[in-house]
């Protein structure tokens, strides 16, 4: 979550924490609005993780090249105004293989794993583009499939042209990809969109209680929260 002249810019980041958690969210928003610092948190096993999840998408990008495919890759992290139109030239080249394509629609924007040319025609011709995201877990989540809905909109309007599938390659499968029809998930994908980008639309922050849930292992907050949750335990009436 990023603040842009007033404006709230989002990513798959923040649409799956939401679904996980609107403290969360509340949390980021404050730290946007510069009412509270930005959580700080390094654990090793999450290092760890991510390292894995680089490998195994080195690995894939590897396993695309030695297949003989067009690969490019766009560099940096960020998705300014140059990663976009850097990824927007490939695709009217039509190159195979984009990796780390930088996608932007809106109030939205990200890195896509991998950009695959299809033949399905759009704006460039007679060629489209289909999302696919490396995961180190062997279960694709609900947050994986909404992040997959997420770029996969974003492609549509640079493209011209909603993809019909979007895929995740995981560990052990020899790089087969598992597929998923868009259109399944498209009202679920829908319903997170707009609670996100309502609570996220000009709102200072309401007040949250940090309630326990899966995400956080995982979350930066994590240590805050359990000091609050310590210091102001929920108390139930009757
Ligand atoms: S640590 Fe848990 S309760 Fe706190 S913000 Fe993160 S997900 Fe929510």
């Amino acid at each position: 979550m990023r603040k842009i002249h007033d404006q709230v810019l989002l990513s798959a980041t923040d649409l799956i924490g939401h679904i996980n958690c609107g403290h969360l969210t509340n949390l980021d928003i404050q730290v946007i609005n510069g009412t509270l610092a930005k959580p700080s948190r390094w654990d090793p096993l999450l290092e760890i993780l991510r390292e894995r999840g680089f490998r195994h998408e080195q690995a894939f990008i590897d396993y695309l090249r030695s297949s003989g495919l067009d690969v490019i890759a766009i560099e940096g992290v960020d998705n300014a105004g140059a990663s976009v139109k850097e990824t927007l030239d490939a695709m009217k080249a039509g190159r195979e293989i984009i990796v780390q394509g930088s996608l932007r629609s809106g109030r939205w924007a990200g890195r896509a794993d991998i950009l695959r040319r299809v033949s399905t025609p759009s704006v460039f011709g007679g060629w489209s583009y289909e999302v696919t995201d490396t995961k180190l877990a062997r279960e694709t989540k609900g947050g994986t499939v909404l992040q997959l809905c997420l770029y996969s909109e974003m492609l549509a309007a640079m493209q011209q042209h909603q993809p019909d599938f979007a895929h995740v390659v995981a560990p052990w499968t020899k790089f087969v990809p598992h597929s998923y029809r868009m259109a399944d998930f498209a009202a679920y994908f829908r319903k997170a969109k707009a609670a996100v980008e309502r609570v996220t639309e000009g709102q200072p922050g309401r007040d949250t209680y940090p309630e326990p849930n899966d995400h956080c292992d995982v979350c930066r907050w994590s240590d805050s929260c359990d000091k609050r949750k310590r210091e102001f335990p929920r108390t139930f009436c009757c």
